[in-house]
């Protein structure tokens, strides 16, 4: 739950357009007689005004215009003399532009009465805050705390520390519960490197940079562009979210709040950061170039997410679940029209499983290998197979069988592209989560989809495909909609632009969730943390009575499957007091032995696994899930 917003003063919550420092700023060096254009002071806005004036003194125009006039050529000197007339300046004008913004006083009433804390980190001075806070109280808005630079040895903005000075003295752990908001980059940077939620406000930001009279005065279309424009710069800047008017936290804080209420410990859909869910927010056309150009950019960041080298692999998105992109391949993958050919499908598990199914609907000529739940493919039962039928021409495995979470060996695939057979890999439930090297593994077509590691949310899945292998399955799909080929070719012709309707929230999201995975570290960082969540699972679990089902050499880091403790265990009594604790897991797939599941991809940490076992052993000690 969200338990504080912390805010900026001038141009986030008072002042509107963030006149004040402008102003003063104008004033202060017009005083030396250097005429100042505004919008070469509001580039640096929100830092330590200080440092600010240093900033200005850096540009080489400025401190040109200034030695021109006779005045000191000590750099240091110089601030000093500007900082102490804008302190003068900002004093006269201060009181004059501290109106609250539109919003403020309803929003301030409105996280009163949700008890959630006020406070406010800032550029200004103890003593400009003081000037200014018994005028904010007067109409409605009294923060608790307002940490300004003094407090943190003259560290100010971008660097996180007025923030966490704040969040320290009022006893705030958990970023996550704790929104920042302002209205210029340095607050969005300030924010991320907290690793607080940060949201900017467009409207009377100081990046629009308007007076109230001046931005009333706009058409609609020009306001619009200003915003858009605005919102491009906050969202580069990393912005959790962008808001027209502080009115516009209140909603957000009620979805955050109902968003934050259970932890989906599943193999997709499954938990997504906020900002990833935050990319929802807005409606988007399909046929937009900016649309289209986030779409060529998702096909080239995935590429390189699996070491795919451009020039021989291409990314082609399908919409639909993560099934939709495996149908779409085996279709059109191996011809069954003009000509034919033969799959040999790998199975250990219900995924390998449907492939056969869906060969079954396609009329494919097909083989399967099963090797059982719990044994993983073997590569010399698979070539052993490839002697014995010669009409073998395609291949199809899955790596991670999310059915056990049991993790399959690649290494066959390279072999079968020496012997000339087409390889298919079902890599959905571990892409971006286990590391996977496209190049060295010489597959043909390899798929995921968006909700599984990359933690994005459902609506699409995605192939990455050999460029020279796909060219040549012009005609082979029976279906007009799963047709690969022709959903490629709408990508490549067309600059990104999808055939049918796409699922653009699901898109925009999922453009958020790749940037978050760099964030991290890449797939060797998530594939670390996916580690560890199972590690301590792993063992936690069978400290608690739960035996994994399978060996640790054939588990993957991705879903766990825990045998029943006792026969009469009763695992919905199980899962709904998991529920009830705010962790929702998953029933067991397999038929030959009672399991259950679960997942520790998705936004999920260590702290989460271990706030899980607590829960598992407070719900087996009261024992109300062992007999029915
Ligand atoms: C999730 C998953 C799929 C696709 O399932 P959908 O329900 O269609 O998204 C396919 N294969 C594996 C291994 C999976 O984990």
């Amino acid at each position: 739950m969200i338990q504080a917003v912390i805010f900026d003063w001038a141009g986030t919550t008072i002042d509107y357009g963030s006149r004040a420092p402008i102003i003063a700023f104008q004033a202060a060096f017009a005083a030396f007689n250097i005429p100042l254009e505004e919008a070469v002071i509001r580039q640096d806005v929100g830092l330590d005004k200080k440092i600010h004036i240093e900033k200005m003194f850096a540009d080489p125009a400025i401190w040109t215009a200034w030695t021109a006039q006779g005045h000191t050529t000590d750099r240091d000197a110089a601030i000093d003399k500007v900082y102490a007339q804008f302190q003068t300046s900002i004093t006269a004008i201060l009181t004059q532009t501290a109106t609250l913004k539109p919003g403020m006083a309803a929003l301030a009433a409105y996280l009163t009465a949700k008890n959630i804390t006020m406070a406010s980190t800032s550029g200004y001075t103890r003593q400009m805050i003081a000037q200014l806070s018994p005028l904010a109280a007067e109409q409605g808005y009294a923060p608790v705390l307002n940490v300004t630079s003094e407090l943190t040895d003259g560290v100010g903005r971008p660097d996180a520390a007025m923030l966490l000075k704040a969040m320290q003295r009022l006893h705030l752990d958990n970023p996550q519960e704790v929104i920042k908001v302002g209205d210029t980059v340095n607050d969005i940077l300030e924010g991320k490197n907290a690793g607080v939620i940060s949201i900017s406000v467009l409207e009377g930001s100081n990046l629009i940079g308007l007076s109230e009279a001046e931005w009333l005065a706009l058409s609609p279309t020009e306001q619009h562009a200003l915003k858009q424009n605005a919102r491009d710069v906050f969202e580069t800047a990393g912005a959790d979210a962008v808001i027209d008017t502080l009115a516009d936290l209140m909603p957000l804080i009620e979805i955050y709040n109902q968003q934050q209420a259970a932890l989906l410990l599943t193999p997709g859909p499954l938990t997504t950061s906020l900002s990833v869910k935050n990319r929802m927010l807005v409606d988007h056309g399909t046929w937009d170039d900016d649309y289209k150009a986030l779409t060529q950019d998702i096909r080239q960041q995935l590429l390189a997410v699996g070491h795919a080298d451009a020039e021989q692999y291409s990314t082609i998105l399908m919409q639909g679940s993560g099934s939709f992109g495996v149908e779409s391949v085996l279709q059109t993958a191996v011809p069954n029209r003009k000509g034919r050919g033969t799959l040999l499908i790998a199975i250990n598990g219900a995924y390998g499983q449907r492939m056969a199914e869906m060969a079954d609907h396609l009329a494919i000529d097909y083989l399967a290998i099963d090797f059982g739940e719990t044994e993983p493919a073997n590569a010399d039962v698979i070539l052993e197979a490839l002697t014995q039928h010669p009409e073998i021409t395609h291949f199809a495995m899955v790596h991670c069988e999310t059915t056990t979470g049991l993790l399959n060996d690649l290494s066959v695939i390279p072999m079968l592209n020496a012997l000339g057979v087409v390889t298919i890999v079902d890599a959905m439930s571990s892409f971006g989560g286990v590391p996977i090297n496209i190049d060295e593994l010489h597959v043909d077509y390899l798929i995921s989809s968006a909700n599984k590691c990359i933690q994005g949310v459902p609506g699409f899945a995605f192939v990455i495909a050999n460029r020279e292998t796909l060219m040549q399955t012009a005609g082979n799909a029976t279906s007009l909609s799963l047709d690969l080929y022709e959903q490629w070719r709408s990508f490549e012709d067309y600059a990104g632009k999808w055939r049918f309707t796409s699922p653009t929230h699901t898109v925009y999201a999922f453009h958020q969730a790749l940037h978050e995975l760099q964030q991290e570290g890449g797939v060797t960082a998530r594939f670390e943390r996916y580690q560890d969540n199972q590690a301590r699972l792993r063992l936690g679990m069978r400290a608690l009575g739960f035996d994994p089902l399978l060996p640790e050499t054939l588990q993957s880091p991705i879903i766990t499957s825990f045998k029943y403790p006792t026969p009469d265990f009763d695992f919905m009594a199980f899962y709904r007091a998991l529920k009830d604790q705010g962790f929702i897991i998953y029933p067991g797939k397999i038929a030959a032995i009672d399991s259950f599941r679960i997942g520790n991809i998705g936004e999920v940490y260590a702290g989460d696994i271990s706030r899980l076992l607590t829960a598992v052993a407070s719900i087996m000690d009261e024992a109300p899930v062992l007999a029915k």
